[in-house]
């Protein structure tokens, strides 16, 4: 990981207008089919923010922000599988069907993938930890960041909480994510986690967004 903020750029604070522009990126976190009902590893009710996040997607090209996804892209024999003392089932493998994309959502062409925990000995849990994304963002002058995806305190914590400490201004769109909740108020706790930290809970209005109902 390196800072992504350069000491001469103004600092974004949480006064600043949460519309997205041009130095904004929505990253969407691993919305594959391994998460979703049916998947090895499924979130329940994970698939209900696909519509949401769709909608999100339309709205950040028309303010011209980048599009990133993050995914988990495991090869076979990764050390977070059961088979390897790991605690997880296989899950996410490279090239396989449950490592796709939901086939529901409306990934614009030419977005930036960034894929995650490709080393079989090595697991994480932040979209920085190891990937591109950090350099994707300064190559996009991108400096406030909304996330939504999958799952709430897990990989959206870790990616949040990691993105903060670089020095980027991080929004969780709380309407577009979704967690596993093993116990019932773990998502809640991550999120207060996130903003004791500084992060920004927001929804489409504040940032705004007027969506169509589905
Ligand atoms: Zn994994």
């Amino acid at each position: 990981m390196k800072l992504v903020k350069k000491s001469t750029e103004p600092t974004a604070t949480a006064q600043d207008s949460l519309v997205p522009d041009k130095q904004s990126a929505l990253v969407l976190v691993h919305l594959q089919n391994d998460f979703f009902p049916g998947g090895s590893l499924a979130i329940p009710e994970g698939d209900h923010i696909i519509p949401q996040i769709n909608q999100y997607i339309g709205y950040f090209q028309h303010q011209l922000s980048a599009i990133m996804a993050t995914r988990d892209w495991h090869p076979q024999n990764h050390c977070s599988f059961q088979e390897q003392g790991g605690p997880w089932p296989p899950h996410c493998v490279q090239g396989s069907r449950g490592a796709q994309f939901h086939a529901n959502l409306h990934l614009p062409n030419g977005s930036l993938i960034i894929s995650g925990a490709t080393n079989p000995k090595k697991d994480i849990h932040s979209g920085f930890d190891g990937t591109s994304l950090a350099d994707y963002l300064e190559d996009r002058h991108a400096s406030t960041v909304y996330i939504v995806g999958l799952a709430t305190e897990y990989w959206i914590n870790q990616t949040v909480l990691d993105g903060m400490k670089l020095g980027l201004r991080m929004v969780v769109l709380e309407d577009a994510i979704c967690g596993v909740n093993l116990k019932p108020d773990d998502s809640e706790q991550a999120l207060q986690e996130m903003v004791a930290a500084g992060t920004i809970r927001a929804t489409a209005i504040d940032i705004g967004a007027q969506f169509t109902r589905e």
